[in-house]
C-alpha cells in the first residue's frame, strides 16, 4: 500500500499504467512524467524520495491555507464522526445551511445550489437561467454569450461557453453554439490606449450584441477580474459595471464564473466586489473548500428563486448530484471562511502582494518579459522568443529546482496559496530569473 517506502520511480510506472491523467496526452508522460507526491506541507509538496517543490500555482488553483492546514483537518475530522454525507433531497444538516447563510451574507445571494466541481456550477447557473426565462413566458431566450478566450469547465454546457480552442474543436460537434464577444484583456488595447478606455471599448460590442440579439439571448457567463485559462488575462473593473448595465437595460441575466478568482484570489473577497456589482448567478468552486474537497455553488437572487416556487413540480429546479452538499465538503468551506475572518487574509494578503510585487521587480524589468500584471494574489508575464516547448521545459526545469509551476503557453504566472511567505516568494523569484536567462 502507500508507505513511503516506494521512491518515486515505482509510483510513477504504477501511475502511467493505472490511471488516464487529465488535460494530459498520456503518450507525453513517457518524456515528463507526473510527480508523485507523497504529502504537504503548508505551500510545499513533498515527494516519495523527500524532495520539496513550492506549489507555486495551488494545485490548479485551489488550495489557499497551504496543505495540511491543521485548522481545516480539525474541522473535516469533527464533522466526519458526526455526518459524513445524506442525500440533500429530503434532508439537510448543519454545514450546508450554515454555509449558505454566511453565503448569502457575504454575497446578498440568498439562494445556494451546490454541485460538486466548477464545471457543474457552470452547467447549473446556464439550466437556471435558461428554465428561469422559460418559467417567466419568455422561452426563446435560449442563446449564451461569452467572452473571446473564457474557460468555464469542460462537460458539454459549459465547453460550449468555453472559448479555448484546444479543449473545444474536437467536441464542437456536440456542443450548442453560442456567441463570443471580444475580451477585455488589457493586452489587446492598442498603443497609448489604457486598460480602461479598452475595457470601455470591449464594453460597448457586448453592448451591441444584447441590443440586437436579447430577446432571443438568457445570459452573459464571464470571469470577473481575470480570465484565468487564457493565460490569466486581466482587465479593468468598468467592464463588469457596463456588462451589469447592458444586462440590466436588454433584461439578460449575469452569471459571474468566480470559480478561480472567487475567495481572495483578485484582492477582494469576491472579484465583483471591485466593480460593485451583483450578478444574478454566481458560480463558486476551487478555493471554497481550501483545495480540500470537491464542491461548488451557485448562489442566486430572490427574484430567480420566486420564478421557480411553485405548485408545479415541474417548474421546480430538477437537477441533483449524488455528492450535492456533501457535509465534509462544506465543512471545510466553514473552516476557509473562520480562517478568513479569524486571520485578516485579505488585509493580510494586501502587504504580502505589495511586497511580492516588489521582490518580483527584477522579473518585470527582464528583457524578455512582456504584459508583467498583478490583480490581488495573482501575478502573470508573456515570455517573448519562448520557443517551441517552452511551458513543459520551464516546468520540468523548475522542479528540479524545487519549484512546482505550470505556464500556460508563453505566459507565467504565480498563484500562491496565501500561507506563502517572503522566503519561499523570494525562492519562486530567483528560480523564474534564472529560467528566463537559460530557456
Ligand atoms: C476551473 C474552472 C472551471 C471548471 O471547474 P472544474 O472544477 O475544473 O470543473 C470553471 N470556470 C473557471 C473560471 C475555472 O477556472
Amino acid at each position: 500500500m502507500a508507505t513511503e517506502d516506494s521512491g518515486n520511480s515505482d509510483w510513477l510506472t504504477r501511475s502511467r499504467a493505472a490511471l488516464w491523467h487529465p488535460c494530459t496526452q498520456m503518450k507525453h508522460l513517457e518524456r515528463v512524467p507526473p510527480l508523485p507526491i507523497a504529502r504537504g506541507e503548508g505551500p510545499w509538496l513533498v515527494d516519495f524520495d523527500g524532495r520539496r517543490y513550492l506549489d507555486a500555482i495551488s494545485s490548479w488553483w485551489v488550495n489557499l491555507f497551504g496543505h495540511a492546514n491543521p485548522r481545516i483537518n480539525a474541522a473535516i475530522v469533527d464533522q466526519m464522526c458526526r455526518i459524513e454525507h445524506v442525500m440533500l433531497a429530503g434532508c439537510t444538516h448543519a454545514p450546508v445551511v450554515e454555509l449558505s447563510e454566511r453565503l448569502a451574507g457575504l454575497t446578498g445571494l440568498g439562494h445556494a445550489f451546490y454541485g460538486s466541481d466548477g464545471a457543474s456550477a457552470t452547467e447549473i447557473a446556464l439550466k437556471m437561467s435558461f428554465q428561469f426565462w422559460r418559467n417567466v413566458g419568455q422561452p426563446a431566450k435560449t442563446g449564451f454569450v461569452s467572452l473571446e478566450y473564457g474557460y468555464h469547465g469542460e462537460t458539454l454546457g459549459a465547453l460550449s461557453v468555453t472559448d479555448v480552442a484546444l479543449f473545444k474543436d474536437t467536441y464542437a460537434p456536440l456542443l450548442r453554439p453560442t456567441h463570443q464577444v471580444i475580451s477585455p484583456d488589457w493586452r489587446r488595447a492598442e498603443d497609448g490606449e489604457s486598460a480602461e478606455s479598452y475595457a470601455l471599448r470591449a464594453a460597448a460590442s457586448l453592448e451591441d450584441f444584447l441590443a440586437e440579439c436579447a430577446d432571443t439571448t438568457a445570459a452573459v457567463i464571464l470571469e470577473p477580474l481575470v480570465q484565468g485559462a487564457a493565460g490569466m488575462a486581466m482587465y479593468h473593473p468598468v467592464y463588469l459595471a457596463c456588462a451589469r448595465e447592458s444586462c440590466d437595460r436588454h433584461r439578460v441575466h449575469l452569471i459571474a464564473d468566480e470559480i478561480a478568482v472567487g475567495f481572495g484570489r483578485t484582492g477582494t473577497l469576491f472579484a465583483c466586489e471591485q466593480a460593485d456589482i451583483r450578478p444574478d448567478f454566481l458560480c463558486l468552486s476551487k478555493g471554497i473548500t481550501g483545495g480540500y474537497l470537491p464542491l461548488s455553488c451557485v448562489l442566486t437572487t430572490d427574484a430567480v428563486f420566486a420564478a421557480f416556487y411553485d405548485d408545479a413540480t415541474a417548474r421546480g429546479f430538477l437537477h441533483s448530484h449524488s455528492y450535492t452538499g456533501n457535509a465534509l465538503a462544506c465543512r471545510a468551506a466553514l473552516a476557509v471562511l473562520d480562517l478568513f475572518e479569524q486571520d485578516e487574509v485579505l488585509a493580510v494578503n494586501r502587504h504580502k502582494a505589495v511586497r511580492f510585487t516588489q521582490l518580483l521587480a527584477p522579473i518585470a524589468a527582464h528583457p524578455r518579459v512582456r504584459h508583467f500584471r498583478h490583480t490581488g494574489m495573482i501575478w502573470a508575464f508573456d515570455v517573448e522568443q519562448a520557443p517551441a516547448g517552452f511551458s513543459v521545459d520551464f516546468h520540468r526545469r523548475a522542479l528540479e529546482r524545487g519549484l512546482f509551476i505550470r505556464p500556460i503557453g508563453a505566459s507565467v504566472y504565480f498563484m500562491p496559496p496565501y500561507v506563502i511567505g517572503e522566503a519561499e516568494m523570494a525562492h519562486m523569484a530567483k528560480v523564474t530569473l534564472e529560467l528566463l536567462d537559460t530557456l
